[in-house]
């Protein structure tokens, strides 16, 4: 096996973009700033991943991604409305915003969005807000390493000459 292939266990470097079905772009990895990630891992979506496999330095590839191997289908059963005073009276809620919520019970967080908000009622989306995207990148492939030990133990890329975490 050659050594620049893309396998398990190997340090990818990535020049991306990523679009969206209309054509907008939502994310890139440009030629100077390339997205470093252990194959392998899934430190990448799943989707995306598996067809860089293989691949060598130098090579491109464009892979569209469906939702369900990305950030899942739309469900609309998680969209939630929720009485106005189950938020304080002197929070500042308007749509669009993000808000991160916390699960008293469990004490696990969600991310949600506010579709909707008047006096009596806030619309809380819980969805990704690319659940449901099909998503389309543009990859090449810029630069491929053997993992060292450590980072395959802990299943993330370590840069150069630090490691503070
Ligand atoms: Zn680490």
């Amino acid at each position: 096996m050659s050594e620049k292939v893309v396998a398990q266990d190997m340090v990818i470097g990535i020049n991306y973009v990523l679009r969206l079905d209309d054509g907008t772009i939502i994310d890139q990895a440009a030629a100077d700033d390339p997205l470093l990630y252990l194959h392998g891992h899934g430190n990448i979506i799943s989707g995306l991943e598996s067809e860089l496999t293989g691949l060598q330095v130098g090579d491109r590839k464009s892979v569209t991604v469906e939702p369900t191997d990305a950030y899942g289908e739309y469900n609309p059963d998680d969209v939630e409305q929720h009485p106005r005073d189950m938020f304080p009276a002197d929070m500042d809620l308007a749509e669009d915003m993000a808000l991160e919520l916390r699960d008293p019970e469990t004490d696990n967080t969600y991310e949600a969005i506010i579709t909707a908000v008047n006096d009596k009622v806030v619309t809380l989306d819980f969805n990704h807000p690319l659940a449901g995207e099909t998503l389309y990148f543009d990859v090449i492939i810029v630069s491929v390493r053997p993992a060292s030990a450590e980072e395959i133990e802990h299943g993330h890329v370590h840069a150069e000459h630090s490691h503070a975490h």
